[in-house]
């Protein structure tokens, strides 16, 4: 069976999916699974593409220490005892910076101009680099693609991608990238099939996970992104605060005398949702408690989720449509209608029973705008361009269609 393998790295855990390659470039997902506690309490688990568990086991440590370990037995479990021989190998790599507009085939120049972009997203991309490179020393001849976090923000506006900082530091690469967009793209490459009325109109995709952002869309194109140069800015995330002046990472270097490293640390992981509530960085805790500062964090979350649709409808010049996606956008109804609520200015209003059941379509027919769920599959997307990029040598995914 032919088939791709995606892999998403990230500092504790490589998350993995197998995909078969069938008529017409069809992709069916065959297994999804991952190895976390890495270099902690290490377990690989999987599953089959009915949800049935294929693995659940632990190593020793020293078995599994860093990433490229992990990479290591998980691929031989799936060569070993799952047969899994890919085509290519897919990867989410979070930046390509200015200069990667699309996925790419991966080879050691590749990867020395990625490397450049660590500074860019030290958190994330030497994570995501780490399979790339073990794959390329222990099978040199597997092709290797890059599929990036960045790519689809491309489109943007030379207004939009400038901070209002000297033009020096643009050049060297402080701009607003934006990201999530394997999300975004998944997103606007299903909307002709399941709201063809919408799919090439102004619409407003909000990405609510463990991470948080909001993407304006024209026409199919992103124009706009609630985040910019990191990962850190736009809406309060699970563990980040989202927008923040910068004058509170001032204060916090020199009144609190916190090194960079340190702000760091605290930007990514004691803020956001955590933060504000003192309990938990997941939503559905939070939902579930009763605590004022758990009321207070989805408050803030919600507020700024709302904002926000204002700032990008202003950059999209008018709104058809409002998306929700993601872990918190396509599970949690409450959510859904205290942002709905927030659009009430706007004339948009919701059908609490469709909201319940998380129907596609959540808006009542007299709302100003349709409003929909719509599961995003940023893994699909990655198999998607891996196997066109393999097919045709550019990234191109018409071809492909979704099955699973
Ligand atoms: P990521 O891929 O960024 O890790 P996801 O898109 O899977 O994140 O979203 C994960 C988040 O979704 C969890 O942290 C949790 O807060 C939220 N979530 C998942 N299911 C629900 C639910 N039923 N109700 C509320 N929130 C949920």
């Amino acid at each position: 069976m032919d088939t791709i393998l995606v892999v998403n790295a990230g500092s504790s855990s490589v998350k993995f999916q197998v995909y078969s390659v069938e008529g017409e470039g069809t992709l069916r997902r065959q297994i999804k699974g991952q190895m976390d506690g890495i270099g902690t309490r290490p377990r690989l688990r999987a599953s089959g593409a009915n949800g049935d568990s294929r693995a659940d086991r632990c190593y020793p440590i020293e078995a599994v220490a860093n990433v490229p370990a992990a990479m290591e037995v998980a691929g031989d479990w799936l060569r070993n005892e799952m047969q899994v021989n890919p085509l290519a190998v897919g990867h989410r790599v979070v930046h390509g910076g200015a200069e990667f507009d699309r996925p790419v085939l991966i080879d050691h120049g590749v990867v020395a101009r990625l490397d450049r972009l660590v500074p860019l997203a030290p958190l994330h991309q030497p994570h995501n680099l780490a399979p790339v490179r073990s794959i390329l020393v222990n099978f040199p001849k597997l092709p290797q693609v890059a599929c990036f976090d960045t790519a689809f923000h491309r489109t943007h506006s030379a207004v939009a991608d400038h901070y209002a900082i000297p033009h020096q530091l643009h050049s060297e690469g402080v701009r607003r990238y934006g990201f999530h967009g394997l999300s975004y793209e998944y997103i606007s490459k299903t909307l002709p099939q399941i709201a063809p009325e919408i799919a090439t109109r102004r619409i407003i995709v909000a990405h609510l996970g463990s991470g948080a952002s909001m993407c304006a869309i024209k026409g199919g194109q992103s124009v706009e992104s609630t985040m910019g140069f990191t990962a850190l800015d736009g809406l309060p995330m699970g563990t980040r605060p989202g927008q923040l002046d910068p004058g509170v990472v001032l204060y916090l270097m020199s009144e609190k005398g916190l090194s960079a490293a340190k702000v760091q640390d605290f930007l990514y992981r004691d803020c956001g949702l955590k933060g504000l509530s003192g309990i938990s960085n997941d939503m559905r805790e939070l939902e579930a408690s009763d605590s004022f500062n758990a009321k207070l964090a989805i408050d803030c979350f919600v507020y700024r989720i709302g904002l926000n649709a204002g700032m990008l409808a202003a950059a999209l010049q008018g709104l058809d449509a409002f998306v929700f996606t993601a872990g918190i956008g396509e599970n949690s109804a409450g959510i859904r209608a205290r942002v709905v609520e927030h659009l009430g200015w706007f004339g948009v209003t919701l059908d609490a029973a469709e909201n319940a059941r998380h129907a596609r379509l959540i808006s009542r027919p007299d709302s100003a705008i349709p409003v929909y769920v719509v599961p995003t599959d940023e893994e699909l997307m990655i198999a998607q361009h891996t196997l066109a990029l393999l097919m045709n040598g550019k990234s191109h995914d018409s071809r492909t269609k979704r099955v699973s």
